[in-house]
């Protein structure tokens, strides 16, 4: 793991992100949080951040259309993007893979394992292009 690498969080419930964003900056991550798809995905074309955690359930554009959108746009289309889907909701992985997510991690998240969740994605995203 790269420290300092940038993980943008795109979360609207305040404690589902400081969780989040505890763990990630403890492990070493640059976080950067937006509360809404709209903020998210203008952060990730400003930021360019190594990945995004998309929470699914946001208030407004959801978090799979915010994917759709980002994957669309050639500035953001090689970011991984990683649903955090809720546990009960099965068939919001195979939304999230449909809407071109990366993959996906079930909330509530193991705080034990979600670091290194998180660098699991990174390095299978890594790009091999300069
Ligand atoms: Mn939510």
């Amino acid at each position: 793991m790269a420290p300092g690498q940038k993980v943008l969080v795109v979360e609207d419930n305040p404690i589902n992100m400081e969780l989040a964003a505890t763990l990630l900056e403890s492990a070493g991550y640059r976080v950067l949080r937006a509360q809404d798809a709209e903020e998210g995905i203008v952060l990730a074309g400003s930021v360019c951040p190594s990945i995004i955690l998309m929470d699914v359930g946001l208030p407004g554009m959801d978090g799979l259309k915010a994917t759709a959108v980002l994957k669309q746009n050639p500035k953001t289309n090689r970011i991984p993007i990683v649903a955090l889907t809720a546990h009960a909701m099965k068939g919001d992985r195979e939304r999230a893979l449909e809407a071109g997510c990366d993959g996906y991690i079930e909330k509530p998240i193991d705080t034990r394992r979600f670091p290194q969740m998180v660098a699991g994605f990174l390095r299978s995203n890594r790009d091999p292009r300069p």
